[in-house]
């Protein structure tokens, strides 16, 4: 399994820092946010590391499909299909990605606000 040394979420896959794992398969994890935005606020992630969108090319596309369902079988279960819900993947500076390791934010359970803020 291709992990990058003192990348967080590489470190939480291989069970060195403990998270709040609430799906786990052979290829995906998904684990609450440290720090929630939303009542509902999971990371879905692979086990291999990946930085982002950007190094993904059609090789990965059968674990971006699974990743997605991953994504919806998690909102299914918290229970804000009704309300609704928003899936998010930053990539790069602009983004303001935190962590360089392909990652989707699924937000949930109050509204939401504008899609992106303004600025800083
Ligand atoms: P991004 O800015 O898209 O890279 O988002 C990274 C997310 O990871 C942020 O929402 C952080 O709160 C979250 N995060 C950072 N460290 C941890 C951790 N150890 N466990 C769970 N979530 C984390
Ligand atoms: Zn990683």
């Amino acid at each position: 399994m291709a992990q990058a040394s003192g990348c967080i979420f590489c470190r939480i896959v291989a069970g060195e820092i403990p998270s709040d794992m609430v799906y786990q398969d052979p290829e995906v994890i998904a684990i609450r946010d440290i720090r929630p935005q939303a009542p509902l606020h999971v990371l879905v992630l692979p086990r291999t590391h990946l930085v982002s969108l950007a190094e993904v090319d059609a090789a990965q596309a059968p674990l971006l499909g699974r990743m997605l369902l991953v994504v919806k079988q998690v909102a299914e279960e918290a229970g804000v299909t009704q309300g609704g819900y928003r899936v998010i993947t930053n990539i790069g500076r602009d983004s303001g990605q935190e962590v360089p390791h392909l990652h989707w934010h699924v937000l949930g359970g109050r509204p939401l606000g504008p899609l992106v803020s303004r600025g800083l």
